[in-house]
């Protein structure tokens, strides 16, 4: 897919979870001891001004109708990735943009509180807009401003040098256990100030020197 200038193949997109403090709290969670990720299709993929589609799935019933906005810095990976030691990090990264993991919050809930896994929460269509642009010079991404707005009023703010794990040792501990490939996407983290969007809503994402992301959502089969 082209984001900006850039063309990439992604095979994958690892999301690290709980990676800023205040956002753990909001969720009633513990920090944890070493990084947490999960994985997302390239089906969630979709790029500057495309609509995130609200699934009737989850919008139709009350159980599950939930969806959350988290903003996050995301890197991308430029060259074959195992077994990495922290200090040469910059080697395997091609650039940086701005990811947004839509989630189905009740979902999610839901399944952790009967010990399953939050994979369907996290991976329908379109729950993962990026962009708008990758850029490949970044003096340091752990001081950059995040923010996400929805429909002009700002919803989370903070800034990357809150990560609990920085990208060094994420890079290298997700390489311990499988292959980062050219192209894959690793999305590090959403502070605080998660929160729900309807359809009708528009969000935009921003990150100090990237940009601004600005998807809006839209009810599956509407017109
Ligand atoms: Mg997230």
């Amino acid at each position: 897919m082209k984001i900006g200038d850039l063309e990439i193949f992604p095979t994958k997109i690892i999301c690290l979870g709980r990676n800023y403090a205040e956002h753990a709290k909001e969720m009633n969670s513990q920090v944890p001891p070493e990084p947490i990720f999960f994985g997302k299709t390239i089906n969630c993929l979709i790029k500057n001004k495309e609509p995130i589609i609200y699934p009737r799935i989850l919008y139709e019933n009350p159980e599950i109708n939930r969806v959350d906005h988290e903003v996050e810095l995301a890197f991308i990976i430029k060259k074959k990735c195992k077994n990495i030691n922290p200090e040469e990090y910059e080697d395997f990264i091609l650039g940086y943009t701005i990811f947004l993991d839509i989630t189905a919050r009740k979902m999610q809930k839901k399944d952790r509180g009967i010990n399953l896994p939050w994979y369907r929460s996290k991976n329908f269509d379109t729950f993962g807009p990026i962009g708008p642009q990758i850029i490949e010079e970044c003096e340091n991404p752990h001081n950059l401003k995040i923010e996400l707005k929805v429909n002009g009023e700002v919803k989370q703010s903070s800034n990357t040098k809150f990560m609990i794990f920085k990208i060094p040792e994420i890079i290298a501990y997700i390489s311990k256990y499988l292959t980062l490939d050219p192209g894959d996407i690793i999305a590090t983290g959403t502070p605080s100030g998660v929160g729900p969007i309807l359809p009708g809503d528009v969000l935009e994402a921003s990150i100090d020197k990237i940009g601004t992301l600005t998807n809006k959502v839209i009810l599956e089969d509407s017109d």
